[in-house]
């Protein structure tokens, strides 16, 4: 393994040019991400979220054997349509059900059967490396046990399962270089039953996920409540200190910082910087809002990295509620509070994450700061990655005050680097780089000892 020493100080950076505030990633999209994103079409999302709302609803312990109605029927209507897609892929896209029973537990009275509907695009060049979005079919009125009355669902979740089976119909015809999996998952409502299996599932099976984004109540830029139309901002809730972070990460988080660099908070940024012209990812730093949740949860609590899509304000009468008029107001989550463009743009922001994931070397692994002796400068060391098409890797900083990166330095092909900065003044981080210029996320390092 190669070493090398370079001396710099931030001010010789930056009048060398090397400083890039904030955007040190962004880039413009490839030809091809263009072409995807070009692809996208409202008029198929509004048909698929109309199509979810006629089975009238799509409660967890709905009917599962009906052709019509309940769950069961749109379990069968995502998979067949999820089918279709794969069939353009020449094979890369498989479409399964997972199925489980889910035993008696909180809001679930009675064993009951629950299915996520997945599809899986094969990676061409580095398969084992896995992103997840997924949207919930499962819909749900004011009382959340009740499984007969319409729970029409149309922004939660019928906007989200919308984004996931577009942007498999788009990309099942192209070749990411890493695994996509797009997921319609079931028992969100009744406490995260689908994704908490399908997350379990990967963990037990080794997956590297190195992404993860609930799409959910992703329907519309307009509250319907007098306040203005922000039809062009989507938020991404991304946690800061990880939920799965174990008493001794939090010991030495405590000590020297961190609570702003979990990976997913890194996923965050990387999402921030390749955001479509014409949309705004608001990317707030929290793991939800208050008194919510979504699938994400179960992935960051399998230590995957994690984030969650959701519209820029809400109209709380139009979730969760009975469809119903009282004192000349409309409640219920009816298509007609949804816009189709809006969600559109939503997916294009998904398309945009997804694409230039799965394009870029995967985040550094291993990466650790030495801690084994005092000094004013800094060494990194990280596992070097095995991409074909890897080009070498970058070490960027921020002043512990700044809540982006202000500066990068390309340090060529190796897998470690002492820089001429006080580890004690500022936090850094590790990202890969393709010869094509993909940048990886970010990964900040451990302590060495
Ligand atoms: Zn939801």
């Amino acid at each position: 393994m190669s070493t090398r020493r370079t001396f710099l100080v931030a001010g010789a950076v930056t009048a060398a040019g090397v400083a890039v505030p904030g955007t040190a990633a962004a880039a413009a999209p490839d030809r091809e991400l263009q072409r995807i994103l070009r692809e996208i079409d409202p008029a198929r999302i509004e048909a698929i979220v109309r199509k979810l709302v006629s089975f009238g609803t799509r409660h967890t312990l709905s009917v599962q054997d009906d052709p019509n109605r309940g769950i069961g029927a749109a379990r069968d209507w995502i998979f067949a349509e999820l089918q279709r897609h794969a069939a353009a892929s020449d094979g890369r896209m498989t479409v399964e059900q997972q199925s489980f029973i889910q035993p008696v537990s909180p809001r679930i009275p009675a064993p009951t059967r629950i299915t996520n509907v997945i599809a899986t695009l094969r990676g061409s060049v580095t398969p084992e490396r896995i992103y997840v979005v997924t949207g919930h079919y499962d819909s749900r009125v004011t009382d959340v046990m009740d499984a007969v009355k319409d729970a029409p669902g149309a922004d939660d979740d019928a906007s989200g399962v919308a984004v996931i089976m577009e942007l498999a119909r788009v990309l099942a015809t192209r070749r990411p270089e890493s695994t996509l999996v797009f997921a319609a998952v079931a028992g969100e409502e009744q406490g995260l039953y689908g994704s908490d299996h399908m997350a379990q599932q990967y963990r037990d099976a080794g997956a590297d996920i190195q992404g993860m984004f609930s799409n959910d109540i992703v329907g519309t830029g307009n509250a319907h409540d007098g306040t203005r139309n922000d039809p062009r901002t989507v938020r991404l809730f991304v946690e800061g200190v990880p939920t799965s972070e174990t008493a001794a990460e939090a010991t030495t988080r405590k000590s020297t910082g961190g609570e702003n660099d979990g990976p997913s908070r890194q996923l965050g940024r990387f999402v921030k910087q390749v955001e479509p012209d014409g949309m705004n990812v608001r990317v707030v730093w929290r793991r939800d809002r208050y008194l919510r949740g979504s699938d994400h949860i179960s992935f960051l609590l399998r230590g995957y990295p994690a984030a969650r899509f959701t519209e820029p304000r809400e109209n709380f009468n139009h979730e969760h509620q009975d469809v119903r008029v009282e004192n000349g107001i409309q409640y219920g989550d009816l298509p007609e509070f949804c816009d189709f463009g809006y969600i559109a743009r939503v997916a294009r922001v998904n398309a945009a994450a997804l694409w230039s994931l799965a394009q870029a070397p995967g985040t550094p692994k291993g990466v650790v700061i030495d801690t084994t002796r005092l000094t004013n400068d800094t060494t990194l060391r990280w596992q070097m990655g095995t991409e074909p098409d890897l080009a070498g890797y970058e070490v960027v900083w921020r002043e512990t005050t700044a809540p982006d990166w202000q500066h990068s330095l390309s340090v060529g092909k190796v897998g470690t680097i002492t820089v001429d900065l006080s580890k004690d003044n500022v936090f850094f981080g590790v990202r890969a780089v393709d010869s094509t210029g993909h940048r990886s996320p970010v990964a900040a390092p451990k302590p060495s000892s």
